[in-house]
């Protein structure tokens, strides 16, 4: 006799109703299941470099695994890793950060996910820019914080500004948070503008800057992108700049990211790890040392490819008429203005009133996929990626203006 007690599932805590399943893993799954049912689909959503891991990053690993480096490493990194991280930052920023001011985890996502858990007592505020990278906001609450966002407009090429940032610090502000270059908007920090958001934060001691620079080393200006660090060196202690080698070298399966910042805050992350990963992959920080040493070849490279695409997929949404691009400064997403189709209807009579139901749209009358704007906390608009072939590229743009084309307006 089966007793209904014994198949009871533990019920989920009340932490779990304040965070969802990331749009961009959900978005991913749909994608997949696409495809496996052999309809033809248009991934205008790949959050990650189409290229394959640099064979020296790969070679690395493997004499990793042949030399015996597969066991338990220090849960902020082996000493190998931080040296390569210390030189990266130095060339980068031009400070050199000591051995317990360096954090390394599984991903900067996880990184990003433990500073807030380290340092957010309930109701602590987080300044969160929009659109902002779909994962901060939940990443707050479940830490028992509050996200506060600041729309950013496109006159100020979706980027905070001083008054905005003053306007938004209360006396419950913790954290705020600078992505740059940016996702979903390719929008990148200059220093006079880094500057200017400095200013307001020394003023306020109480405020840090968590920096998320994952995309810096895709850029198509000046190079390096300037962080917060450098024009604010005194506040060192109060930036957290976040990084990894997901992105550069085409390494988002490795799960190696990391963090520099106040070596209290290093350490409190290091306890959280010790207490749930352990450590980040042995054999992976092994790979994310030779990425980081290995030169620029690789990064170079990709960037030239990516530049193409990008303007490829810039000039062709911004000829179909209702859509505005803006062309990203860095990372490989375009975000567009869709806000012109908004009350078109389709051709089956049914009027769009939601970015989502215009991703839906396109979707159904072209297999483009783009993820809705709504997502990144910025409605009437649609992030699509470039990180795929030209081709792709190509004929996505074509579904996209014959989609739209399809819309009475
Ligand atoms: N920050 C931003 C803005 C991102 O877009 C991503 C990846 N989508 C991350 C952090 C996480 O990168 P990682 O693979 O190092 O966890």
């Amino acid at each position: 006799m089966t007793n209904p007690t014994t198949l009871r599932a533990p019920a989920p805590a009340e932490r779990m109703s304040r965070v969802k399943e990331s749009p961009s893993s959900r978005v991913a799954d749909r994608v997949r299941e696409f495809q496996a049912a052999g309809r033809k689909v248009l991934p205008l959503t790949i959050g990650e470099p189409d290229f394959d891991t640099p064979d020296h990053v790969k070679e690395a690993a493997i004499a990793a695994i042949r030399a015996g480096e597969t066991k338990y490493t220090s849960a902020n990194g082996t000493p190998a890793l931080q040296k390569a991280i210390t030189a990266r930052l130095l060339r980068k920023t031009g400070q050199s950060y000591a051995g317990d001011e360096i954090c390394v985890g599984g991903g900067a996502k996880q990184l990003i996910f433990l500073a807030f858990m380290a340092t957010l007592d309930e109701g602590d505020e987080v300044i969160v820019p929009a659109p902002y990278w779909v994962s901060y906001p939940d990443m707050v609450t479940v830490n028992g914080g509050r996200p506060v966002t600041v729309a950013t407009t496109a006159d100020e090429g979706y980027k905070l500004t001083p008054d905005q940032l003053r306007e938004a610090i209360t006396d419950r502000t913790t954290w705020v948070v600078l992505n740059t270059p940016n996702n979903p908007t390719g929008a990148v920090y200059s220093e006079s503008e880094l500057r200017g958001l400095t200013d307001v934060v020394r003023a306020h001691p109480h405020v840090s800057i968590l920096c998320d620079e994952i995309y810096d080393e895709i850029n198509y200006g000046a190079r390096p992108v300037p962080s917060a660090v450098t024009v604010a060196p005194d506040l060192r202690r109060r930036i957290f700049l976040v990084n990894g080698v997901s992105k550069a070298y085409a390494m988002t399966g490795w799960r190696i990211g990391y963090g520099a910042g106040a070596a209290g805050l290093c350490a409190a992350i290091g306890t959280l790890q010790s207490q749930s990963s352990s450590c980040p992959s042995s054999v992976s920080q092994a790979a994310a040392v030779a990425a980081l040493d290995g030169g620029r070849e690789f990064i170079d490279r990709t960037v030239g490819i990516y530049t193409e695409r990008r303007d490829l997929l810039v000039s062709g949404l911004a000829a179909i008429d209702g859509l505005r691009p803006t062309a990203p400064e860095g990372g490989f997403y375009v975000w567009v203005d869709a806000s012109a189709l908004m009350g078109s209807v389709t051709p089956s009579g049914k009027r769009i009133t939601t970015d989502a139901e215009l991703a839906e749209h396109f979707l159904d009358t072209s297999g483009v996929v783009v993820i809705s704007g709504d997502s990144y906390g910025c409605p009437g608009h649609f992030r699509a990626s470039f990180a795929l072939s030209s081709e792709i590229i190509g004929e996505a743009v074509a579904g996209l203006a014959r989609s739209v084309e399809l819309l009475r307006r």
